[in-house]
């Protein structure tokens, strides 16, 4: 199989591959397009395997078969692999980082008194997460605001906060 015939689940192959999975820290054969579209379309998400790299139970959550099921399948997986390096390349270029603590404080500020905030979907991936029974998700980014205010690369939707650097 070349990289360009690879299906949706199917895992990717080839050096590049290898690459990104090594820097993430998961295993080539769960490295699938669906879980690069991710990638490329959700800071969020990369940031989430950070986070979940350590925890079987979430990662396979991330990286099972729910991942990336609106995958576009006219997108080459030579192009996903392409923009995938770019997204981790900005993740690592941002330090891996979080914002200061006051900055992380402004920001949830913010959004608490945002009437975009609002109360999950009831998927499980929300579940695990703790996010279920709380105004915790952005209505505009679909994101929890408790993560993503973390985030330096990270910006408000509706232009209530700013991406920092
Ligand atoms: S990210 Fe912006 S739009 Fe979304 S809840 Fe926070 S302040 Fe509101």
């Amino acid at each position: 199989m070349t990289v360009q015939q690879v299906e949706d689940g199917a895992a990717v192959e080839g050096a590049d591959s290898e690459e990104i999975a090594r820097k993430l820290g998961i295993p080539a054969q769960l490295l699938t397009s669906s879980v690069l579209t991710q990638i490329v379309d959700d800071p969020l998400y990369l940031h989430h395997l950070e986070l979940c790299r350590n925890d079987p139970a979430m990662l396979g959550l991330l990286l099972g078969p729910e991942a990336g099921r609106t995958a576009p399948p006219e997108i080459r997986t030579t192009e996903l692999l392409s923009r995938a390096g770019v997204a981790i390349g900005r993740w690592a270029a941002s330090g891996f980082g979080r914002v200061p603590e006051d900055a992380y404080r402004a920001r949830m500020t913010a959004c608490q008194g945002c009437e975009h905030l609002a109360v999950p979907p009831k998927s499980r991936l929300y579940r695990l997460t703790g996010s279920a029974q709380q105004k915790s998700v952005c209505g505009l980014c679909g994101c929890d605001v408790r993560r993503k205010a973390w985030l330096p690369t990270e910006h408000c939707p509706d232009g209530r906060w700013s991406a920092e650097g």
